[in-house]
């Protein structure tokens, strides 16, 4: 299996996100990857200049980063011809590493909105080279810039960063200093389509955590009374762990639980509600055994809730007074 390690740059919409097309925010104007055989070797690079059609000037935050003027894009090929020779560069065999998360949700739109068939497996499993870097080298919580790790490992600097082709290649580089069992282990998985059907559902167990996610359901009501999404089974052995603090919420987009398996203690649970394209939502729910003391912070969070409601309903009460 070969590493597709890809990385890309978008124009937006020069006058505001208002103005712009609502099913494509990000067009594509370069393609930068690097691959890498399963001893992380490099063996290919690939790299194409879109010219774009439907930004055809760049935004100026863009025009900032990438040094490039538009007209560099100009003598670039379409959307369409890019993609088609890049995948068809990547072989049948490989596993797409991107710096964060972002690259692949772009690609997939700017396919759907030239039509053009999404080729990938479901679940599409991914590496993602920035959450490994945090695991490998510092912790699972920062995220940083390529740079950052880049510097942080004492690669060569020895071209620019923010163009696709050598952000792809200084990625390639972090990803040849992290251990390959880390990486296989510390998997991603892109949602851009999320499963459509019960089947399709995703169940993910990793060192410290698990991860569902749901089928797309109609309305983010339907979801928190779907018994799989609020069930909470300990991803060590199976059984159901106790609730202790049932499900809640701030924001109708963020749940916690904390409940307890009787064989492997407390954990503590979080639901994400996640919009799909076409207007669906899905949940991601992470389980993690922690201990007590974490555990209790799932309790003080939902003893701050209640009482900012308190203060809230007070201050609603007050003021109908006047
Ligand atoms: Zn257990």
């Amino acid at each position: 299996m070969d590493y597709i390690v890809l990385d890309l740059e978008w124009n937006q919409c020069p006058v505001g996100k208002k103005e712009g097309v609502p099913s494509l925010p990000f067009e594509i104007i370069e393609i930068g990857a690097i691959k890498l055989n399963e001893k992380k070797e490099i063996t290919d690079r690939f790299h194409r200049l879109i010219s774009p059609q439907v930004y055809t000037e760049l935004h100026y935050q863009i025009k900032k980063v990438i040094h490039k003027t538009i007209k560099d894009f100009d003598r670039g090929v379409s959307f369409s011809e890019a993609v088609t020779s890049f995948l068809e560069w990547c072989g049948d065999d490989y596993r797409f590493c991107t710096w964060s998360g972002g690259d692949l949700t772009e690609l997939q739109r700017n396919m759907k909105y030239y039509r053009i068939p999404i080729p990938f497996p479901r679940p599409l499993i991914y590496y993602d080279v920035q959450k490994l870097f945090g695991i490998a080298f510092e912790s699972r919580k920062i995220a940083r810039n390529l740079e950052y790790a880049v510097n942080h490992l004492s690669i060569v600097k020895d071209n620019p960063f923010h163009g696709a082709y050598y952000d792809a290649l200084y990625t390639a580089k972090v990803l040849q200093k992290i251990e390959t069992s880390l990486i296989r282990s510390n998997y991603s998985i892109d949602c851009f389509i999320p499963p459509q059907t019960r089947k399709e559902e995703i169940y993910a167990v990793f060192e410290t955590y698990s991860k569902y996610i749901s089928r797309v359901f109609d309305s983010k009501e339907k979801i928190m009374s779907d018994k799989e999404v609020t069930s909470t089974r300990c991803y060590l052995c199976g059984k159901p762990a106790k609730k202790k603090i049932r499900w809640f919420s701030s924001n109708n987009k963020h749940y916690f639980c904390q409940c307890l398996c009787e064989h492997h203690g407390w954990m503590k649970g979080k639901i994400l509600i996640k919009t799909a394209e076409g207007g669906k939502s899905y949940a991601v729910k992470i389980l993690k055994l922690v201990p007590f003391e974490e555990a209790l912070k799932i309790k003080e969070k939902q003893e701050e809730l209640r009482q900012k409601r308190k203060r809230k309903r007070l201050r609603q009460s007050l003021a109908a007074e006047k």
